[in-house]
């Protein structure tokens, strides 16, 4: 079979670590596959040319799954809603095999809607059509954005029929690969505490270290180091997502990621306007994952993540790791919300002001969030460094324009102190805020189209004009 995803060098990594942490299975067999979306941005990094690539490959190996199998349902457990839950593990995907990347990093083509394992329960172990384009487009907008993301590499259509609660039934399905850094959970090593194998943990840990840490390999503490940067990255990850406007959704240990990448995006959404109190899922009754809920989940799923570690990590030094959240969090996304507003990323109290002016403004006026960002691009001008009434009012004051007189005071303020250099950035960091987002209305216009008269062109339309803005910090 001459199939360049069939010959790609596959390493074994994690299933060289023993049957404790898989279990082998088949994927099911589908009666169709069309190929509905093709990753050709990942291949160079697979070390494959788009224009040998041919349609044919992606559906013989990722909706086929021939040469390939079996295939390892991941064993991991989680925090749901804040409760333990020891039945999970992968129920409808496979990690499907491990890649070192042209970078030379080491990535997983992992499934999703690939059939059922010993980890289904009830559940039949497919993804809905719709399920699958949400997460190509949410992997797609969030990469844009610079966000730390996995990825889709293919979305295949099975012509299967799918019931479910939260969809209009039957609904169509699809197999998904995603490319992502690790599938390695905070879940995974929850699993170990529950099963009171520390000597697994451990093994994991080390491996972990190997693959995704590998600069703390050679340090007598690189346990608790590995925590401590952990923490960074989940907080520097957050702060993003917050700053681009995303909410998650449903950030259940076992979708936090040992490697601080952002994945599996199910009821994700963007917000319209600056709302705290958001909350994507229709299930999450409680808020518990509301937008402005996510830098604190964060830091309660690596304080939750100590107890299992701490079979191998001191306490102690965990804690530290994790008392630096806080701050890397806010320098983090001040420095993302000053960019926003085409300043220098530099924190500082006026900054912090600044910001928070600006946050107060968003939430009582309820001013479209990304609009907002567009329109100061879009109003840009050089005479605002000297004068502030050059800065537009909002077109519909309402009650609200004193909160908007403090923002753009503070505002003028941090412009009029802008060096040269900086002054001259100031329109291409505006130019960085996506003129298209990801919001609901968006996605359920493109799969109107899709259901209704199975017109695709509004989805791969939409997933060029999220890919047309790429943000790339801009330094002197
Ligand atoms: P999620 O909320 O998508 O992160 O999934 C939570 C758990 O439920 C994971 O163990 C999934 O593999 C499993 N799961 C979700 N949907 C299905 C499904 N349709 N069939 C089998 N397992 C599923
Ligand atoms: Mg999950």
């Amino acid at each position: 079979m001459n199939n360049p995803f069939l010959a790609l060098p596959y390493v074994p990594a994690l299933e060289s670590l023993g049957a404790e942490y898989y279990d082998e299975v088949t994927a099911a067999q589908f009666p169709q596959q069309i190929l509905r979306f093709r990753n050709d941005d990942l291949l160079p990094r697979l070390g494959l040319d788009p224009a040998q690539v041919t349609d044919e490959n992606f559906i013989q190996a990722f909706g086929q799954f021939a040469g390939r199998m079996p295939l390892l349902a991941l064993r991991y457990h989680g925090y749901q809603f804040g409760e333990y839950n020891p039945r999970l593990g992968d129920g409808r995907g496979f990690l499907y095999g491990q890649v070192q990347g042209t970078d030379g990093e080491l990535y997983d083509l992992g499934t999703k809607g690939s059939g059922t394992t010993p980890y289904s329960r009830s559940a039949d172990g497919r993804l809905t059509l719709k399920g699958g384009i949400r997460e190509v487009l949410a992997a797609e907008a969030l990469q844009a954005q610079g966000v730390y993301t996995s990825r889709c590499l293919s979305l295949i259509e099975t012509g299967e029929q799918l019931w479910r609660g939260d969809e209009p039934s039957p609904t169509r399905a699809s197999v998904m690969v995603r490319f992502s850094r690790s599938h390695i959970r905070f879940g995974t090593f929850e699993r170990f505490l529950y099963l009171e194998r520390p000597d697994l943990t451990q093994k994991l840990l080390d491996h972990v270290i190997e693959q995704y840490y590998p600069h703390l390999q050679r340090e007598s503490d690189r346990y608790a180091l590995f925590y401590a940067e952990l923490v960074q990255r989940v907080a520097r990850l957050c702060a993003q997502w917050m700053a681009v406007g995303f909410c998650h959704g449903v950030l259940n240990t076992d979708n936090m990621s040992v490697t601080g990448e952002s994945f599996d995006y199910g009821p994700y959404a963007f917000i319209t306007h600056y709302d705290p109190t958001f909350t994507a899922a229709y299930f999450d009754h409680y808020r518990r994952y509301c937008f402005g809920n996510q830098p604190g989940i964060c830091h309660l799923n690596l304080e939750l993540l100590q107890r299992p570690l701490a079979l191998v990590i001191p306490q102690a030094e965990m804690e530290s790791g994790l008392a630096d959240f806080a701050e890397t969090y806010t320098r983090a996304y001040q420095a993302r919300m000053l960019e926003k507003m085409g300043l220098p990323p530099e924190p500082s109290p006026q900054a912090e002001e600044l910001c928070m002016s600006l946050l107060r403004w968003l939430e009582e006026s309820k001013q479209d969030y990304h609009e907002f960002f567009v329109d100061l691009s879009e109003n840009f001008s050089p005479a605002w460094f000297t004068d502030i009434d050059r800065i537009p009012d909002p077109t519909q004051p309402g009650p609200f324009l004193t909160l908007f007189m403090n923002w753009k005071t503070r505002y003028h303020q941090q412009l009029m102190k802008l060096s040269i250099p900086d002054r001259h950035l100031v329109p291409h960091r505006l130019k960085q805020n996506p003129t298209t987002v990801l919001v609901r209305p968006q996605i359920e216009a493109i799969w109107e189209a899709i259901s209704q008269q199975d017109d695709w062109e509004p989805f791969y339309d939409l997933l060029n004009r999220l890919r047309a803005i790429v943000y790339a910090p801009l330094k002197l």
